[in-house]
């Protein structure tokens, strides 16, 4: 350079700034304070010359991940994910300086807001060190999707579509990473959520039981230890249910999609771009606001006080059932007299426990209210109302309440409260361009341990359906006429719980067949991947 600044041949330019009608320099900080990259083409960019804003593929897939030479690592993780959101899924050229040559094997299904982006991955051999970023099939760009809410339904729709051909997926969700809203509760998920696991995302099945316990029986008895249901749930499923802490399975659903999860951010509103793509605005702590480039497709998976719902389709009247709904998890529980999943009733008053993965248990309650609209009275929230809404007439416990009450007695200010209820189903809103999941289109009650459940069996089916092109109303078709069954047969299977029901008579009335024949269905009726190729 040296002779051209000698010769006076030298033009200072900034970043920003046009040299010519076909070379422009764009501003990309991090690896030097006043880095910028060089677009090229008339009027529209056909190629982008990276510099040192990208050093490897494997930072196409992880922008997040920077050189140690950089000035600025966090600047540059920022600076390189902008830039790929900005050229991916446009066919440009992308001539990078230090990819190596020739291109390495491609890489696994994408992640980070360029999930959508192979660089050298599957570009193919432009050339040593130049990337195509892939140009949409058929002339038809790559379908966005994004998704508000990375709890269940949301986690495992991500996981689903990450290797989806043609589909860019990216994921929002309001707190940390390691944050879990009711994070204190224990779940049981179903034989039907597992076996849709194993059938379409075998490394998630296993990882997912391999951190829980067995779910292997339901058994009921009243408060007094009279049994009266024993089921093994073998007869009636095909794979094991599961227990584990609601933490836990969050952590195990997020992890493969953290790369193209941004959190800490809320989703606040939507707008629309000038192609009539929703635009979600994002809000993070700090009042900050975010607004990624439009999707085709937004999903809700932001649970049963969804804001995507509220926004896009108005306001949700919840009906409630009159029952009152108490969770308390017992960290150590060492001295629990029993394992597997029980319930016991005392009159209407019924408890649920079971044990969970690292010697905590889980305790359930419900009772009913005075109204379906009543609220839950402050005397109800002692330790003297616990004990005694458990404890039979005759002062004499089995073994296995009498240890509840005492955990609740103790527990008492831990417990997390709550009211029966469900939502109306709604699956789509915005004429197909926002898809609503678990509990954000379907909330239920929680009889049958089907909320999670349901939300897993819905991310599932979501991710086959829009994996082979099939859009909001199309999700509908396949799984609205099972959530319907499993609301009505949730329902149906609390009826011991309300005022006035026998529940011996409901519990006996458990082992007919007719009961028996819904739970096989609802524990197996899972479609298989097979079923979305036809
Ligand atoms: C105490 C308790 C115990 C339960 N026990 C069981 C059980 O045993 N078995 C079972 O199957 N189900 C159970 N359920 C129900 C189950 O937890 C839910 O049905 C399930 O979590 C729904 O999954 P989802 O993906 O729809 O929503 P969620 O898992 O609730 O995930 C919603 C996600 O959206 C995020 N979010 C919310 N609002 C926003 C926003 N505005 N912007 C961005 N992100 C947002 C949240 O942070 C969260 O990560 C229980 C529920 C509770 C409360």
């Amino acid at each position: 350079m040296l002779p051209i600044i000698a010769a006076g041949q030298a033009q200072l330019a900034s970043s920003d700034s046009a040299l010519s009608d076909h070379v422009r320099l764009t501003p990309t900080p991090g690896h030097t304070p006043d880095h910028f990259a060089v677009e090229l083409g008339k009027g529209e960019t056909v190629a982008v010359l990276t510099g040192d804003l990208i050093h490897s593929p494997l930072q196409a897939r992880y922008p997040e991940i920077s050189m140690r030479a950089d000035y600025d690592q966090a600047a540059s993780a920022v600076t390189r994910r902008k830039f790929l959101e900005c050229h991916c899924d446009t066919g440009r050229l992308m001539c990078t300086a230090h990819f190596p040559s020739p291109p390495p094997a491609t890489s696994p299904g994408g992640a980070t807001a360029s999930a959508s982006c192979r660089p050298a991955a599957e570009a193919g051999a432009a050339g040593p060190g130049i990337a195509r970023l892939p140009a949409p099939a058929g002339g038809a760009r790559r379908m966005r999707i994004g998704i508000i809410g990375c709890g269940v339904a949301g986690s495992v729709l991500a996981e689903r579509l990450l290797r989806a051909p043609g589909i860019t997926v990216e994921a929002y969700d309001r707190l940390p990473p390691d944050a879990v809203e009711d994070s204190g509760t224990g779940l049981n998920v179903g034989p039907n959520a597992m076996k849709a696991l194993r059938l379409h995302l075998p490394a998630r099945h296993d990882a997912v039981r391999a951190a829980s316990l067995p779910w292997t029986r339901w058994f009921i008895d009243l408060a007094s230890g009279r049994r009266l249901f024993d089921l093994p749930l073998a007869e009636v499923a095909e794979d094991a249910g599961i227990r584990l802490r609601w933490s836990e399975l969050y952590r195990l659903l997020r992890a493969p999609v953290a790369g193209i999860t941004r959190f800490g951010l809320e989703l606040v509103a939507i707008e629309e771009d000038a192609v009539g793509r929703l635009v979600p605005v994002l809000q993070a702590a700090d009042g900050a606001r975010l607004r990624p480039r439009g999707y085709d497709l937004l999903v809700a998976g932001d649970g049963r006080y969804s804001a995507l719902r509220a926004l896009a389709a108005g306001p949700t009247t919840p009906s409630f059932h009159g029952i009152a709904m108490t969770r308390l998890l017992v960290p150590e529980a060492a001295d629990c007299p029993y394992d597997d999943y029980g319930q016991w009733f005392n009159g209407n008053a019924r408890l649920l426990s079971y044990r969970l993965p690292g010697g905590a248990a889980y305790i359930a309650g419900g009772f009913p209210l005075a109204a379906p609209e009543a609220e839950i009275p402050p005397e109800a929230r002692t330790a003297a109302f616990q004990r005694a809404l458990y404890t039979p007439e005759t002062g004499a416990a089995c073994p296995a309440v009498a240890w509840m009450v005492e955990r609740l007695a103790a527990g008492v200010d831990s417990i997390h409260w709550a009211r029966l209820q469900e939502a109306p189903l709604q699956r789509t809103a915005g004429a197909g361009r926002v898809l609503f999941l678990g509990d954000a289109a379907h909330a239920m009650v929680p009889t049958l341990g089907q909320g999670a459940t349901q939300a897993i069996e819905d991310g599932i089916v979501a991710g086959a359906v829009l994996a082979r092109g099939g859009g909001a109303e199309d999700v509908a078709a396949w799984r609205d006429t099972r959530v319907g069954f499993v609301r009505r047969f949730s329902l149906e299977a609390t009826d011991t719980m309300f005022p006035g029901a026998d529940p011996v008579a409901g519990s006996l009335a458990k082992r007919e067949p007719e009961f028996l024949a819904k739970l096989r269905r609802l524990y197996t009726d899972v479609p298989r991947p097979e079923e979305f190729s036809q």
